[in-house]
C-alpha cells in the first residue's frame, strides 16, 4: 500500500496547568505531526513532541531528510521504513531529534496499519488486557505546597487511583521527607506512592535520599541520576529497596539494554515518542518483559494507554492530560484504571480545527 502524500507541521498545545520538576519546567507541548496518505485513501496522523525547545529541529528532520524517503513506499513494512530512516540519518542516531522525528512517522505508519485492519492499537500491539491501572502525576509538582500534595493524593485516593507520584529534589533531603511523610500518614498504606528527582541528584545525595526514603514504602525512586550514568544507577539500586525506575530520558533499544543487562533499573520508563516510535517501544517492552521487568511509560497516556494493554508486563499509564485542547473526547478512566480506545487505529480523535489553530510552522 504505496505511501502518495507526506505531510509535517508543529503545533504548540499550551500546557494544561503549571509543571515544575526539580531541573525543569513544562513550558509548551511542541507537538510534530505526521500524516501520511495512502494510495487506498488511508491517512495515518503521528506525532512527537518537546515540553518546550527542539520542535522546529525535528519538524527540519522530518522535511529535509525522512518524508521525502517515504513517498513511494510500502507502508506496511514498518520494520523496513524504520531501518531505512534510521540508517539514512547515520550521522545524527542515536539523538533525541532523530528519534522523535522517527516516532512521528513510526506512529502515523502504525495509524495505518490499524485502520487497514480495522482494529485498535492495542489489540495489533499485542491484546493483553483492556483496561490498565492510572497512578497520578497532576498533584506532585515540586511546587506544590505540602498541603496541596496532600489534597491531591487524597482526592486520587478517594477517586479510587490506586497511586499518585511527588516529585522530590528539593534543597535539603529533610524537605523532601517532610512533603512525603505528610502525603503516606494522610492516605495511609493503600496508595502507591512514587517519587522522581528527575535526573538532578548526585549519586552520594541520592544514596542518602534513598536511605532517608525507605521507611515510607515508596513505588519507585524515578531518574535519581543523569539518565547516562548506567553504573551510577546500577551501584545505587543494589543499596537501596525501593525499585529504581528509568527510561523517559533514553532513546534507543540499546539504551535500555544496558540498563537492564546491568541490573540498573527495576521498572521501565520507555516513552514512545522518545525511544523513536511503537516499532522500537515494544521490542523495549518485550525485552524488560524477558528480564521480568515492569513497564510504566512517561507521560503520552493517550498513546501509551493503548501499548500498556498490549503487553503482560504493562504496570501503569502516567496519569498527565495535555491533549484535551485538540481531541474530541478524552481518555475514558473508570475507578483508576484507564480504558484503551476501542475505535481502529491509534484511538486518539484529532479535532483538526483546533489543530490548525495552534499550528506555528
Ligand atoms: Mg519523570
Amino acid at each position: 500500500m504505496r505511501i502518495i502524500e507526506a505531510d509535517a507541521y508543529l503545533v504548540d498545545i499550551a500546557v494544561e496547568t503549571v509543571r515544575t520538576d526539580a531541573v525543569q519546567s513544562f513550558v509548551k507541548q511542541e507537538t510534530v505531526f505526521v500524516d501520511l496518505v495512502t494510495e487506498d485513501g488511508n491517512r495515518g496522523t503521528g506525532y512527537a513532541y518537546t515540553i518546550g525547545t527542539g520542535g522546529g529541529s525535528v519538524l527540519a528532520m522530518l522535511r529535509a531528510h525522512l518524508l521525502p524517503r517515504l513517498i513511494g513506499a510500502d507502508s506496511r513494512q514498518i520494520e523496513h521504513l524504520w531501518h531505512d530512516l534510521f540508517a539514512s540519518t547515520r550521522s545524527t542516531t542515536v539523538g533525541a531529534i532523530t528519534s522523535l522525528a522517527l516516532a512521528a512517522v513510526d506512529t502515523a505508519l502504525w495509524d495505518l496499519r490499524c485502520l487497514r485492519a480495522g482494529e485498535p492499537l492495542w489489540l495489533v500491539a499485542g491484546g493483553f488486557r483492556r483496561e490498565v491501572p492510572l497512578y497520578d502525576t497532576e498533584g506532585g509538582w515540586l511546587h506544590l505546597s505540602t498541603e496541596e500534595l496532600v489534597r491531591g493524593a487524597l482526592a486520587a485516593r478517594a477517586a479510587g487511583w490506586p497511586g499518585v507520584k511527588l516529585k522530590v529534589g528539593k534543597p535539603r533531603v529533610e524537605q523532601d521527607v517532610e512533603r512525603l511523610r505528610a502525603v503516606r500518614d494522610a492516605v495511609g498504606s493503600e496508595l502507591e506512592v512514587m517519587v522522581d528527582a528527575n535526573q538532578s541528584l548526585t549519586a552520594a545525595e541520592a544514596r542518602r535520599r534513598a536511605a532517608a526514603f525507605e521507611p515510607l514504602g515508596l513505588a519507585w525512586f524515578e531518574e535519581p541520576l543523569p539518565a547516562d550514568d548506567v553504573s551510577g544507577h546500577a551501584v545505587l539500586a543494589r543499596s537501596t529497596s525501593i525499585p529504581i525506575a528509568v527510561g523517559e530520558s533514553l532513546y534507543s533499544v540499546g539504551q535500555f539494554r544496558d540498563y537492564l543487562h546491568r541490573e540498573a533499573a527495576s521498572i521501565v520508563q520507555v516513552d514512545v515518542a522518545r525511544v523513536g516510535g511503537i516499532t522500537p517501544w515494544l521490542k523495549v517492552a518485550h525485552l524488560a518483559e524477558a528480564f521480568n521487568v515492569h513497564v510504566c511509560p512517561h507521560f503520552l497516556m493517550e498513546l501509551h494507554v493503548s501499548l500498556v494493554a498490549a503487553i503482560p508486563n504493562g504496570r501503569y499509564v502516567e496519569h498527565i492530560p495535555q491533549l484535551r485542547a485538540v481531541t474530541r473526547g478524552q481518555l475514558r478512566v473508570e475507578d483508576g484504571r484507564a480504558i484503551a480506545p476501542d475505535e481502529p487505529g491509534l484511538g486518539i480523535s484529532w479535532d483538526r480545527d483546533a489543530v490548525d489553530d495552534r499550528r506555528v510552522a
